[in-house]
């Protein structure tokens, strides 16, 4: 057992000079996957610092009509919030659909963006891993691979983001917020996880020792007609080989507006704006939902075990757009 310090911070101002004191400070929230990493060994903090305190616990309305969500709620309350579950359902059904009932109520919104990837490789010390050791090789492109990236990947780095709120988050153009010593920041999160290229360690464009203090939704009123979907290898407790975050507003059989983010696809909740694009003004039909998917796979760059995604994201695509269809004329 490697010993470590912890502090309990009570105000932001302190938790971010604390964090500064010590390079190998981490910020701890539920502790949901920052633990389990120490315990593989993966990560060797020297002090916890425990952000849980923080008076960043609230979800509000903000003036425009969107929503302001602190980085300490926990995914419990983010998933059972009334303004959530009306203006954003999919979000909730996100949140919902990821761990368990006791890991939801531990794990923090500001964690569950920063948590690591589960390639197994990852996690395990004996083997290389370009992620956790750079330069040393990816193991994953012609080992186990069949939850890996098909889209935006590269040769030093094939993994996947784990999360399912980010892909909801992803789909309505949330803002994260954050809190350094030099002052507050945003980063929209379309820009907030790194493209991995040769750097794949590099995962976030946080700039070091940032605390997250939030994120924010923009009010968006199609998000309101919204659903969340994920596929995984059997019911409950487990993490998506393929998810879909989708928003539609469909008048007089055209496609108004549309929001789709993948999940499980690509190391960040990926933004399927190609499709968007096409299927904007277009007639809301099976066949043109089909079209878009295609066309935003067109990018995708599979692996042996890995290329069923393709055709479990455009069903995805297909089934969740034409469920939200007759949902939005019925
Ligand atoms: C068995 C299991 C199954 C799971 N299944 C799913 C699933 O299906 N879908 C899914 O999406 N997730 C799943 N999870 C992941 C879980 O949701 C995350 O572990 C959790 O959201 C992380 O939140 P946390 O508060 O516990 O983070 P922690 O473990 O406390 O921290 C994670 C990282 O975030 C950093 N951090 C935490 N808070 C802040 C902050 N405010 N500012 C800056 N840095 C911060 C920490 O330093 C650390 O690097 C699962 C986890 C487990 C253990
Ligand atoms: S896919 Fe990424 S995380 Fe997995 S072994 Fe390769 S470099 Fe490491």
């Amino acid at each position: 057992m490697r010993e470590f310090g912890y502090q309990r911070v009570f105000d932001v101002p302190g938790a971010v000079a604390l964090l500064g004191t010590d390079p190998e400070a981490r910020f701890l929230g539920g502790g949901t996957n920052l633990v389990d990493l120490m315990k593989a060994g993966v990560e060797r903090p020297a002090l916890l610092v425990d952000v849980t305190e923080l008076p960043l616990g609230r979800i509000e309305a903000t003036a425009d009509g969107g929503l302001r969500i602190g980085a300490t709620v926990t995914n419990s309350d983010l998933a059972a919030d009334p303004q959530v579950r009306r203006h954003y359902p999919a979000l909730a059904q996100a949140v919902l659909a990821g761990a368990s009932g006791q890991l939801r109520n531990m794990a923090t919104i500001g964690g569950n963006l920063l948590q690591r990837t589960r390639c197994g490789y990852f996690a395990d010390l004996t083997k290389p891993c370009n992620k956790r050791v750079p330069g040393s090789g990816c193991p994953a492109i012609e080992g186990e691979h069949h939850n890996h990236a098909i889209l935006g990947a590269s040769e030093h780095c094939v993994a996947v983001h784990p999360s399912d709120m980010g892909v909801a988050l992803t789909a309505f153009d949330a803002v994260v917020s954050y809190e350094t010593a030099d002052g507050p920041g945003e980063l929209p999160l379309a820009e907030f996880y790194l493209p991995v290229g040769d750097t794949p360690h590099l995962e976030t464009a946080l700039p070091s020792g940032a605390l997250i203090t939030g994120i924010t939704l923009p009010p968006n009123p199609v998000a309101a007609v919204s659903r969340y979907r994920k596929v995984r290898e059997r019911a409950s407790y487990a993490f998506a080989i393929g998810s879909i975050a989708a928003a539609l507003d469909v008048r007089d059989g055209l496609v108004r507006e549309v929001r789709l983010a993948f999940g499980a696809v690509a190391s960040r909740p990926w933004r399927a704006r190609e499709a968007e694009r096409l299927l904007t003004g277009g007639p809301a039909s099976a066949e043109a939902f089909a079209a878009a998917a295609d066309a935003e796979l067109a990018a995708a760059e599979t692996l042996p075990h890995n290329a069923y995604k393709v055709t479990l994201m455009r069903n995805l695509v297909v089934a969740v757009l034409t469920e939200l269809t007759e949902e939005a004329t019925r």
